[in-house]
């Protein structure tokens, strides 16, 4: 039976993963310090048969007892709202981080996989956005301390790779939405569905004419996971490419909510927001036969269903507004 360890396995991209391992048969070892994953994600596999979860801050040494076969580092803030509001913790786990995982990987004769991002691409020059796109990514700005860390995170697994044998993947991971999204992380998909679901202004920052690509949470871990077994090394990106702009994104939710929100604009809420972003999924087609299987407009179904459930008054897992 192959055992993983999941570096942010509370997160909710995370967590979701976790849960497809353990349905293919896997042990699972989850590391997170929960800045901003939450128990509740991992709530239905404590006390499991090959489930283990410690809390600690990945940025620390640390050793796993007993075999490891994978390691999937996934540990990191990825909402703008959390990498400003944890900026130095957002550095230290693309770099400190990436390299204790790292090194449990080299040490336990493991496989390893690192959770990257569209941002390396910065406020991108080329579209749709392919892998050998080296990016437009300004390293002082409020969001350099995510994009940078994952840039440098990305270096580090490839000299891991080359000049230490380390058999290492990489996934640029665009847009991803669904299920376990917290209510109040920033983000659009979650800013947008509960403003709708609670009857608020839906706040469109900038005139709306930035556009981001939307992939909705399985079909990224059906990428993770045949990229996980495959035995490419350079990064690849997951994501789909049906990309909006973010006021039709508005108009979008709006609808299927069956929402009377008025949509309002407001500033950005950092400097060097993409105006485009889009993956180019040629290679994950071609070296994973993969490609998204769930439309935009159904994901959103789900997830909306998610947050009404959590939105509902009397719902102890509900968020503060
Ligand atoms: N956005 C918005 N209103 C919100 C939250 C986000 O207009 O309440 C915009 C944001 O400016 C960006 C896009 O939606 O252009 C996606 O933002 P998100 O924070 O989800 O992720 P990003 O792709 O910027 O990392």
């Amino acid at each position: 039976m192959a055992r993983a360890v999941v570096t942010g396995g509370a997160g909710f991209i995370g967590s979701h993963l976790v849960d497809r391992l353990m349905a293919e048969g896997w042990q699972v070892v989850v590391i997170d310090n929960l800045i901003t994953g939450r128990l509740e994600n991992l709530q239905h596999l404590m006390g499991r048969d090959g489930f283990q979860f410690l809390q600690h801050d990945v940025c620390e040494p640390f050793d796993i007892e007993g075999p490891v076969d994978y390691v999937f580092h996934l540990a990191s803030t990825a909402s703008p709202v959390d990498f400003v509001k944890h900026p130095i913790e957002t550095l230290r786990v693309g770099s400190y981080g990436t390299e204790n995982a790292l090194q449990l990987a080299l040490h336990k004769g493991a496989k390893f996989l690192f959770s990257s991002t569209s941002e390396v691409y910065g406020d991108p020059l080329v579209h749709p956005q392919a892998e050998d796109y080296w990016g437009n990514v300004n390293p002082i700005g409020v969001r350099g301390v995510y994009d940078e860390a994952k840039r440098y995170a990305e270096s580090l697994v490839m000299a891991y790779h080359r000049y230490k044998g380390a058999d290492t993947r990489i996934v640029r991971i665009f847009n991803t939405y669904g299920e376990r999204m917290r209510l109040d992380d920033g983000r659009v998909v979650p800013n947008f569905v509960c403003q709708a679901l609670r009857g608020e202004p839906i706040t469109v920052y900038g005139d709306g004419s930035q556009t981001r690509s939307f992939g909705y949470v399985s079909d990224l871990i059906e990428g993770i996971w045949r990229l996980a077994h495959s035995d490419y090394h350079e990064p690849l990106n997951i994501g789909n490419p049906e990309e909006r702009t973010i006021l039709e994104f508005a108009q979008m939710i709006k609808r299927l909510t069956g929402s009377s929100s008025p949509i309002v604009f407001q500033e950005f809420f950092t400097p060097d927001d993409p105006k485009q972003r889009c993956p180019d999924i040629t290679r994950a087609r071609q070296i994973l036969g993969w490609e998204p299987k769930v439309s935009l407009e159904e994901g959103l179904l789900r997830t909306i269903e998610y947050f009404r459930v959590r939105l509902a008054p009397g719902d102890a897992t509900s968020a503060p507004a």
